[in-house]
């Protein structure tokens, strides 16, 4: 990427080079070619070899006072070798923490840095500077204050996060702190310090007793959280497997904590029943396994070990630095202090261990022609308890996923399912299960809030904070990433809009005239490709959902469709065509996200997208005798019913009865985040993976600018660029002008 403005560099001018190996190098101009085109550059590292370069592969280097600098924004020449080299001095020396304009860059340290005690609180609090103390514009129609962080304090989480409370407080408007980054840069790490700063700021002193109490609920709100939507993965031993915005209620007079509420997005529901080798299920089944009491699990007919449980047993049972049993304490605790009752924890047990059963269903391999499943004799056993904690028949379950009804001209007949369609329908059971459970967790944490919260005449404002994933460009993509890939999309889009806006704040201010460009019209298309609008009503998520309604549809007629009415061969006016293309094989699709090309391959998005579960198990089971289980399906039945009617919002508290299909619900559930989001003053975290191997004090050059390219801080980059006649170096104004 070359940046509008950027000086070109002349001879004896040091400048960093493109270099295969070491992604970029340093060197010194020998010589520039008459048209400016090559440079001859000698280059120290290289045994001061002269090599050519073109223009575009050379960028000037900064003065040495700006080596380390906090906010990147000030350099002078600003391009993406000096970016990713301050990044990396100033990790070197344990500043993890970088500005780039609006932006807070986190590289994760991988080792505890003691920066995050009751001193720092202390030397972040109050740390913020009026901007309007020092401009006295009359002309300015926007009378709010804009606090913005101190020069004199370093750049630090706390620092954003007091920001976002100061602002709270003295403009009475609800704040945002976005926090995105790669599986393992450390969200969930910097969300847990937001949470923790804003928890030590706003205690009251009046009912400080009320206030500590509600302040460890909220706190508390954690375990249960990670325990359950938390795993060992490849890249983080704790990694969370949902996105989650947790909003935090302050009274701005008073400072008091006044209320809490979480969202969730896009649990990954396959993990319960498949995991790649070297990752583990959630955390919370071993928890379980190793720290209930006998008692407890004898009475759900489970033993200890993980061996014995189809689900677990081919996965990494210890990890190191992971004390499982020690955890559950922790969870047990949690609950209490969530007030969850006995019943309600045995009741979250009870759906463990269902699952785990589930897992156990196997079947013989059949050598039948009609490739009727048969079970294998030990599952019948594990089928007895899992309905008597069900609290259904024997045989109404066994039914349930041994066969299926077909509709056979006016008849409803019954059908034999094979050994892997019966498996299948048991792996959405478990899978639906484990959704329901978490969703169950999550309303039962945020009514306890919602009791827990003080009463006050005085109207709360909240710091709502996100965790969630940014762009993911795997080897192979699938339904999973493109809608974590158009969340990202959507809030790359919020934020070039918010820059947008500040900075037509900031020329109605100063009374220039001047056309800025709103560069959160470049995504666009791409977000209309994906979820359609009120003109363009073919989409991807439009076509996928039509293809799980209508009878025969599969993977390969959904792919056939989106070629045929998405593929730009009339070189149509529609934007969004042309961020849309076939892949060399076409066997999947290619999409244009502003971060890259990401190739996805459709198998399995109708399985993924459509509910899972039959009518025939969930009308069974919301009429368990359980009042648990009845309770947890009685929302997806009235959903059930309803099929045919378009679709219906269910009870606040089961998302998934208000859509029929997951792009339904996702593209939802992201317009009421947009819609919460643009209400708020946003502050925008990046954390950055600094290595693959999880080790501190290794810093992959590579690694970190493929990141910033991809998360938004170089688009910031460019889109300051192109907006700030008064960034440009004297230099370079003295050349354009004359
Ligand atoms: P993410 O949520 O982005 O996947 P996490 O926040 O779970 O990543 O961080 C992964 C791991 O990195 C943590 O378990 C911790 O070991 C380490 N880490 C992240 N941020 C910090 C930090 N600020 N200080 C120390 N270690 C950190
Ligand atoms: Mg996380």
């Amino acid at each position: 990427m070359s940046y509008t403005n950027e000086t070109a560099a002349a001879a004896n001018d040091w400048v960093w080079v493109a270099d295969k190996e070491n992604t970029f190098l340093k060197g010194q101009v020998e010589s520039v070619s008459d048209d400016n085109k090559t440079y001859k550059v000698k280059i120290p590292e290289l045994q001061n070899k002269v090599r050519s370069f073109k223009a575009n592969d050379v960028h000037r280097c900064n003065p040495v006072q700006f080596d380390k600098c906090d906010d990147m924004a000030s350099l002078t020449h600003l391009n993406e070798p000096s970016v990713v080299n301050n990044l990396q001095l100033r990790y070197q020396d344990d500043l993890i923490y970088t500005y780039s304009g609006l932006f807070l860059v986190a590289v994760n340290p991988y080792k505890r840095l003691n920066i995050y005690n009751k001193d720092f609180v202390k030397l972040y609090k109050n740390s913020t500077v009026n901007l309007n103390d020092t401009s006295n514009n009359s002309e300015s129609d926007d009378d709010s204050s804009h606090l913005t962080r101190s020069s004199s304090v370093k750049p630090h989480i706390f620092a954003t996060s007091e920001e976002a409370f100061q602002n709270l407080k003295t403009n009475k408007q609800d704040q945002s702190i976005l926090v995105t980054g790669e599986s393992g840069a450390g969200k969930t790490e910097t969300t847990k310090k937001v949470i923790q700063y804003i928890l030590q700021v706003s205690t009251s002193e009046t009912n400080k007793a009320a206030s500590i109490c509600f302040e460890n609920q909220i706190l508390q709100a954690n375990p249960i959280l990670e325990s359950f939507g938390n795993a060992t993965t490849v890249r983080n031993l704790n990694s969370s497997r949902f996105g989650k915005f947790i909003k935090i209620n302050i009274l701005p007079a008073s400072n008091e904590l006044s209320g809490c509420h979480v969202d969730w997005y896009l649990l990954e529901k396959s993990r319960v029943v498949y995991q790649d080798s070297k990752e583990r299920n959630y955390h919370v089944f071993y928890q379980f396994l190793k720290g209930a009491s006998d008692s407890l699990l004898k009475e759900f007919d489970l033993n200890r070990s993980i061996y014995d449980y189809g689900y677990l047993k081919n996965t990494n049972h210890t990890i190191p630095g992971i004390n499982d049993k020690a955890e559950f304490k922790l969870l047990d605790s949690a609950f209490d202090i969530m007030n969850f009752t006995d019943t309600d924890k045995k009741n979250v047990f009870k759906i463990l261990a269902i699952i785990l059963h589930l897992g156990n269903i196997t079947f013989k391999s059949s050598s039948d022609s009609s490739r009727q499943a048969f079970l294998e004799e030990k599952s019948n056993k594990v089928i007895g308890t899992i309905a008597k904690l069900f609290g259904i028949s024997d045989t109404a379950f066994k039914d349930s996923f041994m066969s299926s009804r077909v509709k056979a001209g006016r008849d409803i007949v019954k059908q034999q399912r094979t050994s892997s369609q019966a498996k299948f329908a048991l792996d959405a059971l478990a899978k639906s299960l484990y959704e329901m459970l978490f969703q169950y967790l999550v309303n039962k944490i945020n009514d306890n809030f919602d009791v827990n919260a003080v009463d006050a005449f005085e109207e709360s404002n909240s710091v709502g904070i996100l965790d969630i994933a940014g762009f993911e460009i795997f080897e192979k993509n699938s339904f999973e990433q493109l809608c974590i890939n158009y969340t990202n999309e959507k809030l790359q889009q919020f934020f070039n809009h918010h820059m947008f806006v500040l900075e037509q704040s900031e020329y109605l201010k100063e009374g220039i005239s001047w056309q800025y460009i709103d560069f959160g019209q470049e995504l666009k298309p791409t977000i209309e490709l994906i979820e359609g609008s009120s003109s363009k009503k073919v989409s991807v998520f439009s076509i996928l959902n039509e293809e799980c309604v209508v009878p025969k549809g599969s993977d390969r007629s959904f792919l056939e469709k989106l070629h045929r009415e998405l593929e730009n061969k009339d070189k149509s006016a529609d934007k969004s065509k042309e961020k849309f293309k076939a892949n060399k094989i076409r066997d999947g699709f290619i999409i244009k996200h502003y971060a890259g090309e990401v190739d996805y391959n459709v198998d399995g998005w109708l399985d993924k997208n459509k509910d899972p579960l039959s009518n025939t198990i969930v009308e069974l089971l919301s009429n368990s005798s359980s009042p648990f289980i009845q309770e947890l399906f009685d929302e997806r039945a009235l959903q059930h019913s309803n099929v045919s009617d378009s679709p219906v919002k269910g009870g606040r508290n089961n998302k998934s009865a208000m859509f029929r299909t997951a792009a339904q619900r996702h593209k939802q559930e992201l317009q009421d985040l947009m819609k919460q989001l643009d209400c708020t003053q946003p502050h925008f975290v990046r954390c950055i993976l600094p290595n693959t191997n999880k080790r501190p004090a290794e810093f992959d050059k590579k690694l970190v600018l493929e990141q910033l390219r991809c998360n938004g801080v170089l688009e910031g980059i460019r889109i300051a660029r192109s907006g700030y006649p008064n960034k440009m170096d004297f230099h370079t104004f003295a050349e354009i002008g004359s």
